[in-house]
C-alpha cells in the first residue's frame, strides 16, 4: 500500500496475504486522504517482494509518484533495452517499472499529460492507478484488457479493478473507466480525458471465464449469470449418462448450477475445499502447484460411490486440479468421471496479464480430446464451444479478447 499524508508518499509492502502484511495495528496507524493498495499476481517478472506493488519513485525534493498496475506490457524487452541504453537503473524484474520510469520522467508536463505521453510509447495490457501529492489518476489501455471500476464512497472516489472491490468496501458503483480513458480525481469531483484514440475493445473474455470474482459485474454484465449460462449451454454438448454433477471448488461453481440445472441432475458438493489454502493457479511452480492441489481436496466418498459423475471446472489450462480431482473422485469409488470444462480450450498464450507464458505448459495443446481425457484420467472431456461463451457474454465477440482460444490476438506483439 502506497499512502499520502503530512509526510508525502509513503508504502508499506512486503509478500504474504493481504491480512498478514497489514495488520490491524499497521492499519490503523496510517494517516492518509490518499491510498492506493495492490496484491500483485507475477506476470513479467518473478514473484518476490522487489516487485511488489505499488511501485514508488521519489525524487530528491520528496515528491513522488505511486503506481498499481494490472496486466502486462507486450513491448517490454524492447522498452526496457532502450532504457538500459539511456543510462537507466532499474530496481525490480516487473513491467510495471517501465511504466513508473516514463510516468516519472514525464510528470513536470503534469500527470494527465505524463499519462499520455507513456500511452504513446507502451505497448499491451495496463489498468493502473497512479497518485502524487495532488492527484490521483486512474487510466486504462486503448483496448480495454483489463477492466477498471470507479465508485463513490461518501466524498472520496474509489477505483478498483472489480465491482466485488467496490461493494466490499460500501462504495456505489459510478462507472467503468473507458478503454484509452484517463479519470482524475480532484477538488471538482472526476476529470476525464482520453491518452490515444481506441484502437477497437478487447476485454479479456477470460476475466467472466476465470479471473474476476462471480460476484463482480463487468461491462454490465453479472460474471456469475455468464459462467452459469456456459454451464447450462455445455448441456447440449455432452453425450454421457450422468448420475449427479458436482462443482471444481470454487473455480466451477457457477457453471455447475447452469449444467445441473438444464440436465435436471443432482448438484452435490462432493469435494471438500480446504478454505484455508490460496488459489493453486498462482502457486509459482508446477510441484508446489500439485502439492497444493492435494493438501486442498478431500472427495465425501459416500454421495461419489459407484456413481456416474460430471466434475466441472471454469477452464482447463495446465490441467493440475482437474488431474488431481479426477485421481481423488476414482479412488473415492466413483464410477466415472466425466470432465466438463466451461470454455473452449485453452490452447494459446496469453501476453496481457496472464501468467501463462509458455506454450508447452498448456493442456490443450493435445487437440485429440479423447486422449487428452486418458491423460487427465478422466471417462470423458467435454469443453464449451467459443460460441457459447460468446452467446453469453452478449453475442458481441468483436469486444473481446479472445487470443487464448482463437490464437487471433489483437493488436501487434512486438516481441
Ligand atoms: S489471451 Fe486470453 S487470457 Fe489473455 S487477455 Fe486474451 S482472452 Fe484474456
Amino acid at each position: 500500500m502506497a499512502y499520502n499524508g503530512a509526510k508525502g508518499i509513503q508504502y508499506i509492502k512486503n509478500m504474504g496475504h493481504v491480512d498478514s502484511v497489514f495488520p490491524r495495528q499497521v492499519i490503523s496507524s496510517i494517516e492518509a486522504h490518499t491510498i492506493l493498495g495492490h496484491v500483485r499476481y507475477s506476470t513479467t517478472g518473478s514473484s518476490s517482494a522487489v516487485n511488489a506493488q505499488p511501485l514508488v519513485a521519489h525524487s530528491f525534493d520528496q515528491t513522488g509518484i505511486a503506481l498499481a498496475h494490472n496486466g502486462n506490457l507486450t513491448n517490454t524487452r524492447r522498452l526496457h533495452h532502450k532504457l538500459l541504453q539511456e543510462g537507466q537503473i532499474f530496481h525490480t524484474t516487473s513491467d510495471t517499472e517501465i511504466l513508473l520510469t516514463y510516468l516519472f520522467r514525464f510528470r513536470n508536463q503534469g500527470l494527465i499529460n505524463a499519462i499520455k505521453k507513456t500511452m504513446e510509447i507502451v505497448e499491451g495490457a495496463y489498468a493502473a492507478v497512479i497518485m502524487d501529492q495532488e492527484q490521483l489518476v486512474a487510466f486504462r489501455d486503448p483496448r480495454g484488457f483489463r477492466p477498471l471500476v470507479i465508485g463513490k464512497l461518501g466524498e472520496a472516489f474509489v477505483f478498483a479493478s472489480e465491482t466485488a472491490a467496490l461493494d466490499t468496501v460500501g462504495a456505489t458503483f459510478l462507472r467503468e473507466v473507458e478503454p484509452g480513458e484517463i479519470v482524475a480525481v480532484g477538488p471538482d469531483g472526476l476529470k476525464s480525458t482520453f491518452g490515444q484514440s481506441r484502437s477497437g475493445r478487447s476485454l479479456c473474455i477470460f476475466e467472466y471465464v476465470y479471473f474476476a470474482r462471480p460476484d463482480s459485474v463487468i461491462g454490465g454484465r453479472s460474471v456469475y449469470i455468464v459462467r452459469k449460462t456456459v454451464g447450462s449451454l455445455l448441456a447440449g454438448r455432452i453425450s454421457a449418462k450422468l448420475d449427479m454433477v458436482i462443482p471444481s471448488p470454487d473455480s466451477g461453481v457457477s457453471a455447475a448450477i447452469g449444467l445441473a440445472e438444464t440436465l435436471k441432475l443432482p448438484l452435490e458438493w462432493a469435494v471438500h475445499r480446504n478454505p484455508y489454502l490460496g488459489r493453486t493457479f498462482i502457486e509459482p511452480t508446477q510441484a508446489e502447484r500439485d502439492l497444493a492441489v492435494r493438501l486442498k481436496f478431500n472427495p465425501i466418498k459416500v454421495l461419489v460411490k459407484d456413481k456416474r459423475v460430471a466434475i466441472v471446472d471454469d477452464s482447463l489450462v495446465r490441467g493440475t486440479t482437474v488431474r488431481v480431482l479426477t485421481a481423488l473422485l476414482r479412488s473415492a469409488g466413483a464410477a466415472e468421471v466425466h470432465l466438463c470444462i466451461a470454455s473452449p480450450p485453452y490452447k494459446y498464450p496469453c501476453y496481457y496479464g496472464i501468467d501463462i507464458p509458455v506454450a508447452s505448459e498448456l493442456a490443450a495443446l493435445d487437440t485429440n480430446f479423447d486422449r487428452l481425457a486418458v491423460t487427465i484420467g478422466a471417462s470423458s472431456l467435454t469443453f464449451a464451444e467459443p460460441e457459447d461463451l460468446y452467446r453469453a457474454v452478449g453475442n458481441d465477440n468483436h469486444a473481446f479478447c479472445t487470443a487464448c482460444f482463437s490464437g487471433i490476438y489483437p493488436g501487434d506483439l512486438a516481441e
